[in-house]
C-alpha cells in the first residue's frame, strides 16, 4: 500500500479549512442577503459602493483557485462543484436584486466573472502542465499517451518512433546535467524543424523521445531525415568555452492497428526495435516484427531459467582438452559450462551466456565456473605426475571492475589451487569499456603467476597499439579464422601472420576449433603452439578429463 505522505497529508487539511472557510462565508453572505444589508451606505450619500456579496464571493474564488493551484486532482473537483454553486448563487442574487441596474450589482457580477475566467485559465494551465514535458515543451508521456488514445479512437493509421541516443550519457557524465539539458533541448528543437507538422514529437523521460507520424508519410523516409537533423554538431558552452559534441539515435518504429492497438503496446514495441538497432549497430532504423517479441520473451525467460539453475545447482562444466600441437601433449583444459534445466532442456552457453552479459547474471556464473573448475581440479593436478593448466572463460563485466585480480587471488588461495596452473581467458571487448582497470587487473593475475589468454582473436577490431599494451601470454585464434585455412590461401596467410605477430608480442598461440588433420598440418607448419578441436578432443564430462589428465587413459 502507497503510505501517504506529509505532504499529502498537510494539503487535504488546507482543503477541508477552506472549504469550511467558504461554508461560513456562504452562510454568512445569505444572512446579510436576507437582511438587506447587502448594501452598505458610506457618509451621506448612501452611495451603493461595495457590495459584501461581492467581496465575499471574489474570495471564494480565490479560495477555489487556491485549491486547484494546491492539490490539482482534489483542488478541481471541490473548486467546480464550488463554482457551479456560486453561479447559481449569483444568478439567484442578480434576480432578487435586479443586480444589473445597480453599482454593487455589476461590481459582483464583474468580480464573479473576472473569478471565474481567472480559474478556468488556472484550470487550463494546470491541465497543459500535466501533458508538457517542462524542459523541451514537447509533450510527456501523459500526453503522448492521450494523443495515441485519440488517434486510436478515430482509427487513423498511424506509425510510433521510439527514439534513443547511442552516447547521450558521456554529456550528463563528463559536462554535466545543465550542458545534458542543453543538449536535449537542441536535438528536440532540431526533431521538430525536421519533422514539421508531419505528426507529434514527446519526451517520455531521459533521452527518450516518441514521435507518433501519420501514415500520409513515408515513415523510413522521416526516421532518415530525423537522423540527419540530429547527426548535425552540437556546440555546447561550458562557460569558458564551447565544446564541439556529435550525437547519434537509433530508431524503432511500430505501427497502428498492424502492431498493436493500445498506447502501451505501440511504446513497447517501437522500443523493441529500437533495441534491435541499438544491439545490432549495423543498422540504425528498425522496424517492429513479431520475431523481436519472441526473442524478448525468450530472454526475460532465460534470465528466470539462469536465476533458477544457479539457485538449484543445475550447471555443471565439460572440459575440452588442449594440445601441444608438437607431439600432441595434454597442455590443459579448457572449462566450458552446460546447462541441463529441470525440465530436461539443454540450453547452450551460445544462447545463455550474451543474456547473461546483459544483466550481471555474468558475474555470478563466472564466480560459479572458477569456483567449480577449482574444487574439480585440485585433487587431480595433485594425483597427476605433471601439471597442466585449467583455463576458464572471464566475462569483460568481471575483468573490467576493480578488484577483480584480488578476488580472484582469494579463491586461488581458498581452493588451495596453484595459480601456475589457473587461466583465465577473456575477450577485447573489455577494452571498449575501460582500458587502465583491465590492464591493472591483468598485471595482477600475472604477477600471481595466473595465465592470461586473448579469446576469439581475429573477430574484433581493437587496434593493435592498444592490444599490445595488454599484459597477456597466450593469443587464441578464433575457429572463424581457422575454419578456411585447409581450402583458402588468403585465410591460410591471415593466420600466418597473426601467429608470428603473437610471437613477436611475446605469446604463445593456440588455436581452437581445429577439425581436421588438413588444418593441423598447416597450423604445424605455421608453427602455432597449441591446438584445442574435435580433431583430438570434444569436450569431455568430468570423468573422462580427470581420466586424461592422470593418464588413467591418455599418455603425455
Ligand atoms: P568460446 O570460449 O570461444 O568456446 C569455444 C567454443 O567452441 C565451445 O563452444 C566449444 O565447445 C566449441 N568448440 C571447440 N572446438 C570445436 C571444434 O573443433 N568445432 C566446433 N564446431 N566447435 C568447437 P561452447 O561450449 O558451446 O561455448 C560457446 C561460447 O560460450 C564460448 O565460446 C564462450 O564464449 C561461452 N562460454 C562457454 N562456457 C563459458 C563459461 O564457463 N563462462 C563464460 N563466461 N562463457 C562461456
Ligand atoms: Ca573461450
Ligand atoms: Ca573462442
Amino acid at each position: 500500500m502507497i503510505q501517504k505522505t506529509d505532504k499529502s497529508k498537510k494539503q487535504n487539511i488546507l482543503i477541508v479549512i477552506f472549504t469550511i472557510i467558504y461554508v461560513i462565508i456562504s452562510v454568512a453572505t445569505a444572512f446579510i442577503a436576507k437582511n438587506g444589508s447587502s448594501v452598505i451606505t458610506i457618509g451621506n450619500n448612501y452611495m451603493q459602493l461595495y457590495s459584501i456579496n461581492g467581496v465575499l464571493s471574489a474570495l471564494h474564488f480565490f479560495i477555489c483557485i487556491c485549491l486547484v493551484s494546491i492539490d490539482y486532482k482534489k483542488g478541481r473537483l471541490v473548486s467546480t462543484v464550488l463554482i457551479v454553486a456560486s453561479i447559481f448563487s449569483a444568478i439567484m442574487e442578480m434576480v432578487r436584486s435586479h443586480a444589473l441596474n445597480s453599482l454593487p450589482g455589476v461590481i459582483n457580477m464583474t468580480v464573479s466573472l473576472i473569478s471565474i475566467y481567472l480559474l478556468c485559465d488556472q484550470l487550463e494551465s494546470r491541465e497543459k502542465s500535466i501533458v508538457t514535458d517542462y524542459l523541451t515543451n514537447l509533450n510527456n508521456r501523459h500526453g503522448l499517451v492521450l494523443a495515441l488514445n485519440k488517434k486510436i479512437a478515430k482509427k487513423d493509421v498511424f506509425y510510433v518512433m521510439y527514439l534513443d541516443f547511442e552516447n547521450f550519457k558521456l554529456v550528463n557524465d563528463s559536462l554535466g546535467h545543465r550542458c545534458g539539458d542543453f543538449v536535449l533541448k537542441t536535438i528536440s528543437e532540431r526533431i521538430q524543424n525536421a519533422v514539421g507538422s508531419k505528426g507529434i514529437l514527446g519526451r517520455i523521460g531521459g533521452d527518450e523521445f516518441i514521435f507518433i507520424l501519420s501514415d500520409k508519410y513515408d515513415p523510413l523516409e522521416t526516421a532518415n531525415d530525423i537522423l540527419t537533423a540530429i547527426n548535425e554538431k552540437i556546440e555546447i558552452p561550458t562557460g569558458d568555452k564551447i565544446v564541439d559534441f556529435y550525437i547519434s539515435a537509433f530508431i524503432g518504429i511500430s505501427k497502428f492497428p498492424d502492431d498493436a492497438g493500445d498506447p502501451d503496446s505501440l511504446i513497447k514495441y517501437a522500443d523493441i526495435a529500437m533495441y534491435h538497432s541499438a544491439k545490432n549497430k549495423q543498422q540504425r532504423i528498425n522496424f517492429f516484427d513479431n520475431q523481436m517479441e519472441k526473442e524478448l520473451h525468450r530472454q526475460v525467460e532465460l534470465e528466470r531459467i539462469i536465476k533458477e539453475s544457479l539457485a538449484n545447482n543445475s550447471f555443471y562444466l565439460v572440459y575440452q582438452p588442449q594440445y601441444i600441437l608438437d607431439g600432441k601433449k595434454l597442455r590443459g583444459f579448457e572449462s566450458l559450462i552446460r546447462l541441463k534445466t529441470d525440465a530436461g532442456e539443454f540450453i547452450s552457453p551460445g544462447e545463455f551466456i550474451p543474456v547473461a552479459e546483459r544483466s550481471d547474471l555474468i558475474l555470478d556464473i563466472d564466480d560459479y565456473v572458477i569456483r567449480r573448475a577449482l574444487r574439480e581440479f585440485k585433487e587431480p593436478l595433485e594425483r597427476s605426475n605433471r601439471s597442466f593448466i585449467v583455463s576458464v572463460n572471464i566475462s569483460a563485466k568481471n575483468i573490467t571492475f576493480p578488484g577483480f585480480a584480488e578476488r580472484l587471488k582469494t579463491m586461488l588461495e581458498e581452493a588451495d589451487f596453484p595459480s601456475e596452473c589457473f587461466e583465465i581467458e577473456i575477450t577485447e571487448y573489455c577494452l571498449a569499456a575501460s582500458v587502465e582497470v583491465t590492464i591493472d587487473n591483468i598485471q595482477k593475475l600475472r604477477d600471481m603467476g595466473v595465465h592470461v589468454a586473448l579469446d576469439d582473436f581475429g573477430t574484433g577490431y581493437t587496434s593493435l597499439s592498444y592490444l599490445a599494451k595488454l599484459p597477456i601470454n597466450l593469443l587464441k585464434i578464433d575457429k572463424s579464422l581457422v575454419d578456411n585455412i585447409g581450402t583458402d590461401e588468403k585465410s591460410r596467410e591471415f593466420a600466418n601472420a597473426v601467429i608470428s605477430m603473437g610471437h613477436l608480442m611475446n605469446c604463445e598461440v593456440i588455436s581452437e576449433g581445429v577439425e581436421n588433420e588438413t588444418q593441423l598440418d598447416i597450423l604445424r607448419e605455421q608453427s602455432c603452439d597449441f591446438i584445442q578441436g574435435y580433431v583430438w578432443s570434444r569436450p569431455l564430462d568430468y570423468k573422462n578429463a580427470v581420466e586424461l589428465c592422470c593418464g588413467e587413459k591418455h599418455d603425455f
